[in-house]
């Protein structure tokens, strides 16, 4: 049941100043999905929790879903200042859809009093299809670079400083992209931060409820070929021991989930200590995908007393020939110790198909080995999720094509035939053609952001970009 603002702001707990009402400026944070998915994405609570620190601004957020802000119920169009945290490509349009319902027109130049400025994982890796419609384009992350570019914003606000010299100074930074100012997209800014992103904020409706996230690391030292990660957030740098503790300690007895953010976690040097200090605390721990290869036996015991609930894996592939041209090579028999080892109620497990050179007998590997782990952890409730391979730009096979729809209908067949009644297992397949998208949004050029300009809905603008040659 879709939840009020009124619940939604009731269902929170908070370690950011209140507005009162000592502001000048309203900011708009937008997250251009749910708003479970958006308390989530700690990407968007550090652009959210950012803008406060500049008491002119009274920072409020926007879901896909609501046509006003949660904190005020105003529209979009009352905002001088719109930044968007953009993390999905899929999301692409549904922001230039909630700028239009919110009255606020999606050419750039056509905006006079007002800045759009969009940032985010997928804006990182292609800022292109938003190059008509934002004014600044934040190519990177880090919160010291947010917070540079707000405080821009809130000591120049637009409607009373000239647009044209807020972009100026903006363009200015490293990794803004003002596209008006200048044609060529400008190296990603690289972070500069030492305290790790943390929830300043958590709910009870987020997809992970009441939990407090804290990124143990950025970035990731492995490079899989079809992994837009490092591309998007290295350097590889681990947050120490001392500053995960330090953000958890801000939290002081008010949150008892915690969740660890990181690309390859288990490379985290001090991740034994980290869990070992949660486990004191006597809170649950949360660990994003764990790479199996590289856990040690120290790690699996702290793991143990943590009582995870849930483990999650990316296996990729179950094809041995896949598995070397990708660098993953987890091993069935490794992953099977460890969860009987740990005992979670359920296990993750990510697959992906559509891979380069994967053959219809390489798919059915996927359910060999899955059926396998029913088999030995009976108890365990496995959930498989499977997505299509797509390309994305600045990765190692960011130029190839994605597999032809039919291909990919039919090898999510082979999974659902050979899956589909295995008691303990729930398969996901994260595939339509309206996925095919985000190859488009990932690698498109100018004839997607000419497309995502004129098109007034998603039905036209698939047809604008096919009518470029675009398979979706
Ligand atoms: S798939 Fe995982 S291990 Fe590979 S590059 Fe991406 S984040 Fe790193």
């Amino acid at each position: 049941m879709r939840k009020s603002p009124e619940n939604l702001l009731l269902s929170e707990i908070s370690l950011l100043p209140s507005r009162g009402k000592k502001w000048s400026v309203r900011a708009a944070a937008v997250f251009p999905n749910s708003y479970p998915v958006g308390m989530s994405n700690i990407g968007f609570l550090t652009l959210f929790a950012r803008m406060h620190d500049f008491h002119q601004l009274y920072p409020q957020r926007f879901f896909k879903n609501f046509d006003v802000s949660l904190e005020e119920r105003m529209p979009l169009s009352a905002f001088p200042i719109i930044a968007a945290s953009i993390a999905y490509e899929m999301d692409f349009f549904n922001f230039v859809d909630m700028l239009r319902r919110g009255g606020v027109s999606v050419d750039a130049r056509q905006r006079e009093n007002s800045i759009v400025i969009v940032g985010g994982a997928a804006v990182t890796i292609n800022p292109v299809p938003l190059s008509l419609i934002a004014d600044a384009i934040f190519i990177g992350q880090g919160k010291n670079s947010i917070r540079r570019i707000m405080q821009v914003v809130a000591e120049n606000p637009p409607g009373i400083s000239s647009k044209v010299e807020i972009l100026n100074i903006l363009s200015k930074f490293d990794g803004v992209w003002v596209p008006a100012i200048d044609k060529n997209i400008p190296a990603r800014a690289i972070p500069d931060d030492e305290t790790p992103p943390f929830s300043e904020i958590v709910s009870s409706f987020s997809a992970l409820p009441n939990m407090m996230l804290v990124q143990i690391q950025r970035g990731c030292p492995f490079r899989c070929p079809f992994c837009a990660t490092p591309t998007i957030y290295n350097p590889f740098y681990n947050f120490s021991f001392d500053k995960i503790a330090e953000s958890f300690e801000r939290w002081a007895n008010r949150i008892f989930r915690v969740g660890l953010v990181g690309s390859a976690i288990a490379d985290h040097p001090e991740l034994g200590n980290i869990i070992d200090y949660l486990n004191s605390r006597k809170v649950e721990i949360y660990t994003s995908s764990l790479r199996l290869d590289r856990l040690k036996p120290e790690t699996i015991s702290s793991l143990r007393l943590s009582r995870q609930k849930s483990l999650t894996f990316a296996p990729e592939t179950a094809s041995e020939r896949l598995k070397s041209t990708i660098g993953k090579d987890v091993s069935l028999e490794r992953l099977i110790e460890i969860c009987e080892k740990l005992s979670p109620r359920e296990i993750k497990l990510y697959y992906i198909i559509g891979l380069p050179e994967e053959t219809d007998d390489d798919v059915a590997a996927i359910a060999k080995d899955v059926k396998k782990i029913s088999d030995a952890l009976t108890k365990t409730r496995i959930v498989v999720s499977v997505n299509a391979f797509i390309p994305k730009k600045g990765t190692k096979w960011g130029h190839r094509k994605m597999a032809p729809h039919a291909l990919l209908q039919r090898r999510a067949g082979i999974l659902r035939r050979l899956l589909g009644n295995v008691k303990n297992v729930r398969l996901n397949i994260n595939y339509k053609r309206r996925s095919r998208l985000q190859w488009a949004f990932s690698c498109g050029e100018d004839d997607v952001a000419n497309a995502m300009l004129k098109s007034k809905d998603l039905n036209e603008l698939v047809k604008n970009i096919r009518k470029n040659r675009w398979d979706i």
